[in-house]
């Protein structure tokens, strides 16, 4: 039976959302009211020129800010009464980060890394599915080295496992291909498109890269703090085209 429990079924839900940094003559509104519905089960791609307001967008939806005005629901829970502890469990339980610049802890090994958010929460990983991860982001006989005897890309597997090994409901990736060279950036879109189709992981990318951008199944354009265009994927041709009509050159 299909069931269409229309927003209820969105991962992350943001209403009429505004950010206004500062105040009096000063104040930056950098979003200046946003809806929006993180589907599950896809991956959403936010996109926009530098000051568009993405940063602040990715900060609201992942709870690790609070917006001026409107409503954020995270997993179904509105995040604008929750308190600081609250809001910490929430996204811990909920939210999973990748970043540009991998943000490994350098003292622990691969498979520390990947760990790390279960050992905190006293957990282990179900066996069958740290294998079937531990095989998808390939890091073959890495596991047990240190990122500073990692590349560039091997270190950003590990960012991705670490995401992905609680199962997050989203994983919001913040230019994850920002920091590499074109072959394995194409690699690690690669991974990324795999946690997504194959593992049915929910994700979002912030990016301003057309190439990362065209892995994705709907991507969010965002100008002036709002989101002037919306389309369910395209080439990367397609994108510069939008990313024109919005006013990048
Ligand atoms: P993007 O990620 O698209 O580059 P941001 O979300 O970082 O955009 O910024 C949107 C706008 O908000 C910009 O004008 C930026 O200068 C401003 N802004 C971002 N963070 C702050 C802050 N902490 N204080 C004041 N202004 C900020």
């Amino acid at each position: 039976m299909h069931v269409d429990n229309g927003k209820g079924s969105a991962v992350v839900v943001a209403d009429g959302v505004t950010r206004r940094y500062g105040a009096g003559d000063t104040a930056v509104d950098a979003l200046s009211g946003v809806s929006v519905e993180v589907e599950p089960g896809a991956l959403t791609a936010v996109m926009g020129p530098s000051g568009s307001g993405k940063s602040t967008l990715m900060h609201i939806l992942a709870g690790l800010d609070r917006p001026t005005s409107g409503t954020v629901k995270i997993a179904g829970t509105e995040i604008t009464d929750l308190g600081d502890t609250e809001l910490t469990k929430l996204r811990r339980e909920h939210i999973g980060f990748v970043f540009q610049f991998f943000n490994l802890l350098p003292m622990l090994t691969a498979d520390e890394n990947i760990l790390l958010p279960l050992s905190i929460a006293g957990e282990k990983p179900d066996p069958d599915w740290y294998q079937e991860l531990i095989r998808s982001v390939g890091l073959g006989d890495r596991l047990h080295h240190r990122p500073s005897e990692l590349s560039g890309g091997q270190q950003q597997r590990v960012a991705i496992a670490r995401a992905l090994v609680s199962r997050p409901s989203v994983i919001f990736a913040d230019e994850p291909t920002g920091n590499l060279d074109s072959k394995t950036s194409g690699e690690i879109l690669e991974l990324l498109r795999h946690s997504v189709r194959d593992l049915g992981q929910t994700m979002v990318m912030v990016t301003h890269d057309a190439h990362a951008a065209q892995i994705a199944d709907r991507i969010l354009f965002l100008a002036d703090g709002l989101i002037v265009k919306q389309t369910s994927g395209g080439s990367a041709p397609e994108i510069v085209a939008s990313m024109e009509e919005i006013g990048v050159e």
